[in-house]
């Protein structure tokens, strides 16, 4: 074996040792762990309310760390790097029925590679096979329409694609084929996400939605989430960090991020949340907000958080100012990959996106019309951003 190898087999070792062994818990070690489950929807399925999400997973070691730490819900994607293939490490040394593995119908291409309208139904099929291979697992307890709202910002397109003939009759014989549990459906947007969403619960085909929800914003989310509950469908919050800018601001020794996730989870139509985890650190920063009341030491801390950033966070699933440029330049879209690449340190991601994005900020480096000027409610000086993320994203420097 090569050293390499060995010292990988080794990490992963310990890692599992450490999740099979008869053992005290975290919180017994004096280490922090999950405080609360909550059941998704109707499903019967309980994860933990602070969940990890997979976008930038970086080894197999951290999927065990976080089943030590009580973590059992894993938000994983084709198009997320070598996620699929580190969890599927892992699996020899997990007992599959302990977790909730969710993955999406896309294609492992550069992000985003979600499947378009037009698939047929044995690509849909396909795409789980290939995640199934890749996890080293049977079955997924979730499949995603992925992202919708981002693909094409027609609504009725986008609606189709929901509600693709194809992909319901993929879903269906994987279901029989007892290769995927559950169906649900994420979004956040640029364009028409809330009432997407809204689409989704009233159609009675999804038993679990995945919103970009947080202080910030979001009018009109609180209607679907009502809804999502009278129906019983599931819900678990992404983007919840509200941009998880690069903060300077002091605390006073309090976390922001656990105040944020404290927000999310103090409505009880959420279940739980997904939070991207890039290393030990992450978690042992986040859980500590698992199952803990939301005060108003956190609300302090979240407008102290607004009042900083709120002139600079482009709402993700907002898209109010999609349309306004007359050189047609994909403003939210653009705006939340240069957050990838500044804020969550996803560079890669944020960079192959953006590259394949058919209306860039290029743009914006030459315009003199300047007809988003004024179109953000929220202030954004939305020129000068865009002009700084097409040099941040192509490093046209
Ligand atoms: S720039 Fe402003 S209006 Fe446009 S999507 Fe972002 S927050 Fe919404
Ligand atoms: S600066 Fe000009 S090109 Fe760029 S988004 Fe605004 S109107 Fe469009």
């Amino acid at each position: 074996m090569k050293r390499r190898d060995f010292l990988k087999a080794g990490a992963i070792a310990a890692a599992a040792s450490a999740f099979n062994a008869p053992k005290m818990g975290a919180a017994e070690e004096g280490g922090v762990s999950v405080k609360r489950y909550t059941e998704i929807g109707k499903t019967g399925l309980k994860m933990s309310d602070i969940s990890c999400g997979c976008g930038s997973l970086p080894s197999a070691s951290l999927v065990l760390r976080a089943i030590d730490k009580g973590i059992t819900y894993f938000d994983t994607a084709p198009d997320y790097g070598k996620s699929e293939t580190y969890i599927g490490e892992a699996m020899k040394n997990i007992k599959r029925d302990k977790i909730i593995l969710v993955s999406k119908f896309c294609t492992p291409l550069p992000y985003p590679s979600h499947l378009p309208l037009g698939t047929t139904k044995d690509q849909y099929i396909a795409a789980v096979d290939g995640s199934l291979s890749r996890l080293k697992t049977d079955y997924l307890d979730f499949v995603f329409v992925h992202a919708i709202g981002e693909v094409d910002k027609d609504k009725d397109k986008e609606l189709k694609r929901l509600l693709d003939d194809n992909m319901l009759a993929a879903y269906d014989a994987l279901k029989k084929a007892g290769k995927v549990k559950h169906l649900a459906v994420s979004s956040h947007g640029p364009t028409n996400m809330e009432d997407l969403l809204m689409a989704a619960v009233d159609s009675g085909h999804f038993e679990m939605i995945m919103p970009a929800f947080n202080f910030m914003k979001f009018p009109k989310i609180p209607d679907v989430l009502t809804e999502a509950k009278k129906k019983g469908v599931g819900v678990v919050a992404m983007k919840t960090l509200a941009g998880a800018k690069d903060m300077k601001l002091d605390f006073k020794g309090a976390d922001f991020a656990q105040s944020a996730f404290k927000w999310t989870l103090k409505h009880p139509e959420v279940n739980g949340l997904i939070v991207t985890m890039k290393s030990v650190a992450d978690i042992d920063n986040y859980l500590p907000a698992s199952g803990q009341e939301f005060t108003a030491a956190d609300e302090r801390i979240l407008n102290q958080y607004a009042h900083a950033h709120g002139s600079s966070y482009c709402r993700t699933g907002c898209g109010l100012c999609e349309g306004v440029c007359e050189n047609g330049v994909e403003i939210a879209a653009s705006l939340r990959y240069q957050m990838y690449f500044r804020d969550y340190g996803m560079e890669k991601r944020a960079m192959t996106s953006y590259a394949q994005l058919k209306n860039k900020a290029e743009a914006c480096l030459t315009c003199t019309s300047a007809t988003c000027a004024g179109a953000c409610p929220y202030g954004l000086p939305v020129a000068e951003m865009l002009r700084d993320t097409h040099h941040t994203l192509t490093f046209n420097i």
